[in-house]
Parts: structure tokens; C-alpha cells; sequence
């Protein structure tokens, strides 16, 4: 019998821990806030947009939004962000992306100081994971590490393959599990004989934006299987790129679609906002 991976549960002990801590930190006379911006109206974004700042309410940090219009120019993000860079009461930045067509995502990431870049996506913070330095850690990468551990699965020494090496969620993972003494193998969309690599995994995690595209050829009997993928299907329900049905007998642990990888993502932008810009402050 397989475990499922309860991602819901273990985000909220996780919420519930950094409540305390936020507490705690507010009881020392530290208090921070997070800037969200959001330009154009997006609804998924708006959607995105509004579960962090009810996590933010939760856990007792402050959030502050910054709803621009599509039409905001490229120079007046990157005023408004360098304004929060200089502002001691913002302790995180969080730009939603994607932004429009006339702002380079790339040149305001790099904007966000690296101190408040609680995304963990400046490359400040990306160099820091690769040498080992602390730093803010991509959310979504830093929330699988948190399921495989709380879940009581051992890393190290084990063969992980990462399919997918976007620089969002592959390419930090793979990283992370590095660092966590792993043998890491990352996959993509050259990759020849990828059914021979990820049947050679311990724990397998699909990062590759397909529907359903794991099925269980490519899985060794007894391995555990992250999803992060998030879809929805031909009736509009969530699915990953894990086809769970077929391969979850086939596993030792496996995380579903919804309620596994996705609820993590929110609760460790909130450790980043804690953990990382509440430290700041000392
Ligand atoms: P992405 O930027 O589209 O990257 C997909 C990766 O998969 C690329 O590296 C690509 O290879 C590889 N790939 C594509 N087709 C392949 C194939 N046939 N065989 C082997 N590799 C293949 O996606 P992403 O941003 O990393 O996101 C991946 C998934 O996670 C998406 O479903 C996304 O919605 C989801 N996601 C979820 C969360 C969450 O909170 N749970 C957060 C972020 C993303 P190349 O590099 O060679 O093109």
C-alpha cells in the first residue's frame, strides 16, 4: 500500500509554526511587511495574488498591494520597486508574474534587492543555493524538500531524477537535492532512453508541464513520485503531470493533484517572509 503525501496537512503545520514565529518576532517589537504587485488583471494571477495575502492574514504579517494598471510602463515598476528596495518596513518584494508584454520580467527581478527578493528568484539568491550559502530558496523546489522530509522520507544517498529544468522549479530542485546528498539526475526535452533514466529513481519528481505525461513505464516499483505539475482536464478538474491512477500502486509514496506540491508553494513564500525578511531585521 502506498502513503499519499498530504500537502495540505503538512502546509498548514507549516503556517502554524511560522504564526508562532511571527508572534514571537511582533512580541520582540519586529514587525515587516510584504509588498504584493500586480500589474494588468490577470484572473489566474489575481487568484494567485489573493491566496497570499490570506496566508500573509493567517500567519499575522502585513501585506501591502500594489494593484498598477496593464498600461504601467517598464520604468515605473522599476521606480515603485526600487521606492520598497529603500523601505525599512517592507522586509519581502513579490512581483506576480507574468507582467505585460512591454515590462521585461527579467529586468525587474534583477531590480528587487536580493534581501527582499522573497520569490527567490534574483541571481544573487540562485548563486547562493548553488554554492551553498544561505540564501532565499525558490518556494515551490523548497516546498518538496519540506513534503519528502516531513513525510519521513530519507534524501540522501538516494537516485533522484528531476524532470525539467526550468529555472523555477528544475533547476532549484535538483540543487536542493544535491544538497541534501542525493545523486541527482535532471531531465528535459532532449533527454534520450528518459523512460530507462526515471525508472532508475528512488524518487522520481515531474516537473515537465504535461497532463498526465507519467505514466507507469516510467516508474520503478516502490519509488516515490512528486508531482508538481498543475493542469486542468478535459471536465476541468485539477490534474498533474502524474497520470496518478496508473501509477500510484506502483509507488511507496506519492503526492496528488490537488493537495499535494501546490499548497506548499504559498506556505514557503511565507517561511521566506519569516524566516528570511524577519531576520533581516536583527
Ligand atoms: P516549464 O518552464 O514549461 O518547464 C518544463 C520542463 O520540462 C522543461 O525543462 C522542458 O525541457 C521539459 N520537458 C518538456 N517536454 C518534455 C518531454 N517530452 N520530455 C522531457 N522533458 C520535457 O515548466 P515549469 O515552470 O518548470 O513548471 C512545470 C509544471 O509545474 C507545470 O505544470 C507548472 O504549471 C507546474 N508548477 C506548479 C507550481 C506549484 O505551485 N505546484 C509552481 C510552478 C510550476 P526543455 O528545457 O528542454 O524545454
Amino acid at each position: 500500500m502506498y502513503q499519499i503525501i498530504d500537502g495540505k496537512k503538512i502546509s498548514q503545520e507549516i503556517k502554524d509554526e511560522l504564526k508562532e514565529k511571527t508572534a514571537a518576532l511582533k512580541a520582540q517589537g519586529k514587525t515587516f511587511a510584504l509588498a504584493v504587485i500586480q500589474v494588468g488583471d490577470d484572473p489566474a494571477s489575481s487568484v494567485y495574488v489573493r491566496n497570499k495575502k490570506r496566508a500573509c492574514e493567517y500567519i499575522g504579517i502585513e501585506s501591502v498591494s500594489y494593484e498598477l494598471p496593464r498600461e504601467t510602463t517598464e520604468e515605473e515598476l522599476l521606480r515603485l520597486v526600487r521606492e520598497l528596495n529603500e523601505d525599512p518596513k517592507i522586509g519581502g518584494i513579490l512581483v506576480q508574474l507574468p507582467l505585460p508584454e512591454q515590462i521585461s520580467e527579467d529586468k525587474v527581478l534583477l531590480a528587487i534587492s536580493p534581501e527582499k527578493d522573497v520569490d527567490g528568484f534574483h541571481p544573487v539568491n540562485v548563486g547562493n543555493l548553488s554554492i551553498g550559502r544561505p540564501g532565499f530558496i525558490s518556494c515551490t523546489p523548497a516546498g518538496v524538500i519540506q513534503l519528502l522530509k516531513r513525510s519521513g522520507i530519507q534524501i540522501e544517498g538516494k537516485e533522484c531524477v528531476v524532470l525539467g529544468r526550468s529555472n523555477i522549479v528544475g533547476k532549484p530542485m535538483a540543487m536542493l537535492l544535491l544538497r541534501e546528498n542525493a545523486t541527482v539526475t535532471v531531465c528535459h526535452s532532449r533527454t534520450r532512453n528518459l523512460k530507462e533514466i526515471t525508472r532508475r529513481a528512488d524518487i522520481l519528481v515531474a516537473a515537465v508541464g504535461k497532463p498526465r505525461f507519467i505514466d507507469a513505464d516510467y516508474i520503478k516499483e516502490g519509488a516515490v513520485v512528486i508531482d508538481v505539475g498543475i493542469h486542468r482536464n478535459e471536465d476541468n478538474k485539477l490534474c498533474g503531470d502524474v497520470d496518478f491512477d496508473s501509477v500510484a500502486p506502483h509507488t511507496s509514496a506519492i503526492t496528488p493533484v490537488p493537495g499535494g506540491v501546490g499548497p506548499m508553494t504559498i506556505a514557503m513564500l511565507m517561511y521566506n517572509c519569516v524566516e528570511g525578511a524577519g531576520r533581516n531585521l536583527d
